[in-house]
């Protein structure tokens, strides 16, 4: 952007819809979710035969419903979101099964994908039959006491991993996901005294755009194939695409990630002799860019040389900049005309909590932005939050929980409504 250039960092709408209206119709600080960004981002992955959603980016019922009627099916990491994709008409059971082996076998509708079970979400997957993805060996004779006879699927940690931070990476000996690969041929054996088969294999690993690493995984997940030999039916390339959050980032080779994996199946349908299922496991990817957090600035402030914004939305509303140090795009909506010129500004929340701030860096360090000079009364908006964002909100410092809004051909629909202060201590007793 160039200096003094405002007009680019100013936003009026979403999606068709004025934002100062929504503000005013549903309060802030508010989840606003664009529709058709979303249908889109299915769209941009309809090579693969089954988009499975990591609903845990973003869970709304409304979300679910609206990646469900864009043929997507999900993951549920609880017996919360398993109630959840159940809520938004999901069935429990494919309609049909594979009539011969140049059939695709069916997509599970549901996956329940964990590394435990805790007694909940297990008590949830015997009554409803849904299919599990275990993320380690002790989940094998669990499941089998409760559902004798089922098919699972594994996870493998190949040994190595990627990720955007240590919190987020998901593969080798610093994560705690999914059965060591070199522990496979006994975890098998376990599988087989349990009365247990094995029709899936999953690695999720968020390689990211790196094709290089990605070739890697494929090649651990296609070795691993092999020991667990005829009995796959299905493969999963798991989740971590990414999304250019910064202006510089670029969009991940969503041709060159598929047509990688794409050719592992293959060989394992020339070695099996049947057809193999191909998924992957999205969560950001379909939602990240969908999502906007609508905030009013509340008070504009100077500590010695640096200049504050201060607005409603906090940690307790998107922890990922407190979490990870993640960058996210902003712009103001002004209350009246917009301003010519911008100016470098922290942007810091209403937390009693010095790194309540959505411009910080890795390591805490409060950074300034440029945007248009603002008053308190503007509106500014968080953007690229669609993605563990509200999933993420809590109720720190007795603030409730925000409202999401759905916007579709224009029009803005209330699909969660604020919390209340009655609903902040619900369930508490003096
Ligand atoms: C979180 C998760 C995903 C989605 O990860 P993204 O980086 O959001 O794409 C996919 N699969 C599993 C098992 C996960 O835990």
């Amino acid at each position: 952007m160039a200096p003094g250039d405002a007009s680019q960092s100013v936003r009026r709408e979403i999606a068709g819809a004025s934002i100062a209206d929504l503000a005013h119709a549903h309060g802030t600080p508010l989840y606003v979710y664009d529709a058709e960004i979303i249908r889109q981002r299915c769209r941009d992955l309809a090579a693969w035969d089954t988009i499975r959603f990591a609903q845990k980016a973003c869970s709304n019922l409304a979300v679910l419903d609206l990646v469900r009627r864009a043929g997507v099916v999900v993951d549920a990491v609880s017996a919360g979101e398993i109630h959840r994709a159940l809520a938004a008409g999901y069935p429990a059971h494919a309609p049909v099964a594979a009539a011969s082996a140049t059939d695709l076998p069916p997509a599970h509708p549901i996956v329940y994908t964990a590394d435990i079970f805790d007694r909940d979400s297990l008590d949830a997957v015997a009554r409803l039959g849904l299919h599990v993805n275990c993320g380690s060996a002790d989940m094998l004779e669990q499941l089998a006491e409760r559902v004798p006879g089922a098919a699972v699927t594994l996870r493998v940690n190949p040994g190595f991993g990627h990720g955007h931070s240590q919190k987020t990476n998901t593969g080798g000996e610093g994560s705690k996901h999914g059965i060591w690969h070199e522990e496979i041929p006994e975890v098998l054996r376990r599988a087989e005294w349990a009365g247990l088969s094995v029709s899936g294999l999953h690695m999720h690993i968020g390689s990211g755009a790196d094709l290089a690493h990605l070739a890697e995984v494929a090649g651990s997940l296609e070795r691993v194939a092999h020991e667990i030999g005829r009995s796959l039916t299905t493969i999963s390339a798991g989740g971590g695409l990414p999304v250019p959050y910064k202006p510089e980032e670029v969009r991940a080779d969503l041709g060159g990630y598929f047509t990688l994996w794409d050719a592992t199946r293959k060989r394992l349908e020339d070695r099996f002799g049947h057809r193999i299922r191909l998924e992957i496991e999205p969560g950001r990817y379909l939602t990240a860019e969908a999502g906007f957090v609508v905030t009013e600035i509340r008070a504009v402030k100077r500590q010695g040389g640096r200049k504050y914004l201060l607005v409603d939305a906090g940690f307790n509303t998107l922890a990922r900049p407190v979490l990870y140090g993640s960058y996210h795009p902003m712009s103001l909506c002004p209350a009246g005309d917009s301003p010519t010129a911008c100016e470098e500004v922290a942007v810091g929340g209403p937390l009693c909590e010095s790194g309540d701030i959505f411009t910080q860096a890795d390591g805490g360090f409060v950074t300034t932005r440029p945007l248009p000079a603002a008053a308190v009364g503007d509106l500014l908006v968080i953007e690229i939050a669609g993605a563990y964002g509200f999933v993420m909100a809590s109720n720190y410092n007795s603030k409730p929980l925000p409202a999401e809004v759905l916007v579709d051909g224009g029009h803005g629909r209330l699909v969660r409504a604020r919390q209340s202060v009655a609903d902040l201590v619900r369930g508490e007793t003096v």
